[in-house]
C-alpha cells in the first residue's frame, strides 16, 4: 500500500507542543496535564495534547468575557467582522492539504474525502456566515403613534460549544460560523479523540486578525473540560453535538444557570425505497446514505425500508457494493473507507453486529472486523430485519445497515416514525405527489427526496423529538446566538 506523504507543516505540528488556545495564544494547561490522541488505523499514539480542565476553562471564559465586553471586538462594524471571517476562510482553504491530513490521521477518514468534502464544507460555511454578519435585522412595530418600537438582535454573549469527532473541522464550523457572525465570543471543546485539525486552525484565527479572546479552544474530556463549560456561570449559552445521553445530561446541568441550550443529537434515520423508485439511483443512494463516513454520521440512513417487490434485489446489490469497498488507513492512497474513530467505537459497533446475529437478522455482507491492526469494520448489510430488533432501534454509529421490508406507503410512514429520534429521512420515488405527501408526514428535521446526506450552509439542519433542539445552519442558526431586545421610545 502506498501512503500519502506527510506535509512538512503537519509533521512539525505533530511533533511540536500542542497546547490550549486561550486569549490569542497557545498555552499549556494550568495543571500541566496532557492526553494522547491515536491514529485509529494503526492504534499508535499520534500526538500529545495539553489537557484542559476546570481552571483552564475558567481562564478561557474570562478571556471570552473580556473580549465580548471590551474593544476591539464589540467596536468592530458588522462589515469588519465579516471581513475577518472571510479572511479566516481563505486561510483554511490555503491550509486545506495540511488540515485534510490531520483529519485523515486523527479521525481515520480517507485523505481525499477530507480534502474534497470536509475542508471545502468548512470553508464555505464560514463564507456563508460572513455574509450574514451585515444582515442581522431587527423589526419595527406599529404599536401607536406615540411610540417607536423596535427590536435589536444582540449577540448572546460568551458561548460554550462542545463538538464530536465525526467531522472535527466541519462541526466546529457549524458552531462557530453563526456565533462569530452575530458577534459572540467562543469557548469551544473539540472531541478528545480528534483535537488536531481544530488546534492547528487556532493560529489561523490569529493570523486572520481576530482580536484575542474571541475564539478559545479547550481540548480535553467531557467530564472535565466539557462539564466545566456547561457549569460555568459566565457562559451564556451551550451548543452541543453528540450522543442523546450526553445531550440530556447537558440540558439538566445547564438548567442550574438557565443557559440557552441547543442540541444536535443522534438518529436512526429511515431511508425509504418505494415501489416506483428508480433503483439505479436508490440503491447507491441508500448505500452512501449509511456508509458515508463509515456510518459515523448523525443523519446516517441506518434503516433502509424497501418495498417487498424489490427487497431481494436491493439486498443483493447493497451486499455487492459492501464487498467492493476498499478499506484502508486515512493516509493510504485509494482508500475508500477508513477505520472507526476509536477502540470504544469498534467494540460498540461489533457488539451491535453480534446482537443483530443473535436476534436472527441475516448477514448479507460484512459482519466482522477487518485487518489485525486498526479499528476497521467491514461494511455490514443486515437483511430480514424486523422493527423489534436492537439493530433497527438503536443508533449504531458505524457501517451497519438494517434492511427492512414493507408493503404499503401508509405502513412504512408509520414504521419510519416509530422511533424516539427524528433527525433525517430519505424517500425514493418517481411520483412527485407521493414524494411530497411522504415528506410531509415524516417526523424529521430534514427529508431528502431521491438523494441522501446533502448538506449546505444555507439549509437548516436539526432534529425532531430526541434528536435535538434548535437548528444549525441557514438563517435559523442566527437565532441560537442572539437575544432579542425590544425598545419602546415615547415620542
Ligand atoms: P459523546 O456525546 O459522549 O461526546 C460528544 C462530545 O461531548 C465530546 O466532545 C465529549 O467530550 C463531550 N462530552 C461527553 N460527556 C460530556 C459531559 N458530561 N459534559 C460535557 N461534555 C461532554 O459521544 P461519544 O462517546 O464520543 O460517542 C458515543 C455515541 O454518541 C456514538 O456512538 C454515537 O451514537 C453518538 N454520537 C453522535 C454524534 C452526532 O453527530 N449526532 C456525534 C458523535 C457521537
Amino acid at each position: 500500500t502506498t501512503q500519502i506523504e506527510l506535509k512538512p507543516k503537519v509533521k512539525a505540528f505533530l511533533e511540536g507542543k500542542i497546547e490550549l488556545f486561550i486569549n490569542g495564544k497557545y498555552v499549556p494547561s494550568v495543571s500541566g496535564k496532557k492526553f494522547e490522541t491515536y491514529n485509529p488505523a494503526t492504534e499508535e499514539v499520534l500526538a500529545v495534547v495539553s489537557e484542559a480542565d476546570e481552571e483552564d476553562v475558567d481562564l478561557a471564559v474570562k478571556a471570552a468575557r473580556q473580549a465580548f465586553e471590551k474593544g476591539p471586538w464589540p467596536d468592530l462594524s458588522a462589515a469588519e467582522r465579516a471581513r475577518l471571517i472571510y479572511k479566516f476562510a481563505d486561510l483554511l482553504e490555503e491550509n486545506r492539504e495540511e488540515l485534510a491530513q490531520l483529519e485523515a490521521l486523527d479521525n481515520g477518514k480517507p485523505y481525499q474525502i477530507a480534502l474534497e468534502d470536509d475542508i471545502p464544507a468548512a470553508v464555505e460555511h464560514y463564507r456563508y456566515y460572513a455574509g450574514w454578519a451585515t444582515k442581522i435585522l431587527g423589526q419595527t412595530f406599529p404599536i401607536s403613534k406615540d411610540y417607536l418600537n423596535y427590536t435589536r438582535h444582540e449577540p448572546i454573549g460568551v458561548v460554550g460549544q462542545i463538538i464530536p469527532w465525526n467531522y472535527p473541522l466541519v462541526m466546529a464550523a457549524w458552531k462557530m460560523g453563526a456565533a462569530l457572525a452575530t458577534g459572540c465570543t467562543i469557548v469551544l471543546k473539540p472531541a478528545e479523540q480528534t483535537p488536531l485539525s481544530l488546534m492547528y486552525s487556532a493560529q489561523l484565527f490569529k493570523e486572520a486578525g481576530f482580536p484575542d479572546g474571541v475564539v478559545n479552544f479547550v481540548p480535553g474530556f467531557g467530564q472535565t473540560s466539557g462539564a466545566a463549560i456547561v457549569n460555568h456561570p459566565d457562559v451564556d449559552k451551550v451548543a452541543f453535538t453528540g450522543s442523546t445521553v450526553t445531550g440530556k445530561y447537558i440540558m439538566r446541568q445547564a438548567a442550574e444557570t438557565v443557559k440557552h441550550v441547543t442540541l444536535e443529537l443522534g438518529g436512526k434515520s429511515p431511508n425509504i425505497i418505494l415501489e416506483d423508485a428508480d433503483l439505479s439511483e436508490a440503491i447507491p443512494g441508500a448505500f452512501n446514505g449509511i456508509m458515508y463516513n463509515h456510518g459515523q454520521n448523525c443523519s446516517a440512513g441506518s434503516r433502509v425500508f424497501v418495498h417487498r417487490k424489490h427487497y431481494d434485489k436491493v439486498v443483493d446489490e447493497l451486499a455487492k457494493m459492501a464487498e467492493n469497498v476498499k478499506l484502508g488507513a486515512g493516509m493510504e492512497k485509494g482508500a475508500e473507507m477508513g477505520p472507526l474513530v476509536s477502540e470504544k467505537q469498534l467494540e460498540r459497533v461489533l457488539g451491535y453486529i453480534e446482537k443483530g446475529k443473535a436476534e436472527g437478522a441475516r448477514v448479507a455482507a460484512g459482519g466482522e472486523k477487518a485487518f489485525d491492526k486498526g479499528y476497521f469494520v467491514k461494511p455490514t448489510i443486515f437483511a430480514d430485519v424486523t422493527d423489534e430488533m436492537t439493530i433497527a432501534k438503536e443508533e449504531i454509529f458505524g457501517p451497519v445497515v438494517a434492511v427492512l421490508r414493507f408493503d404499503t406507503v401508509e405502513e412504512v410512514i408509520e414504521r419510519a416514525n416509530n422511533t424516539p429520534y427524528g433527525l433525517a429521512a430519505g424517500v425514493w420515488t418517481e411520483n412527485v405527489k407521493t414524494a411530497h405527501r411522504v415528506a410531509n408526514q415524516l417526523k424529521a428535521g430534514t427529508v431528502w427526496i431521491n438523494d441522501y446526506n446533502l448538506e449546505d450552509a444555507a439549509a437548516p439542519f436539526g432534529g425532531y423529538k430526541q434528536s435535538g433542539i434548535g437548528r444549525e445552519m441557514g438563517s435559523y442558526a442566527l437565532d441560537n446566538y442572539t437575544e432579542v431586545k425590544c425598545v419602546w421610545v415615547k415620542l
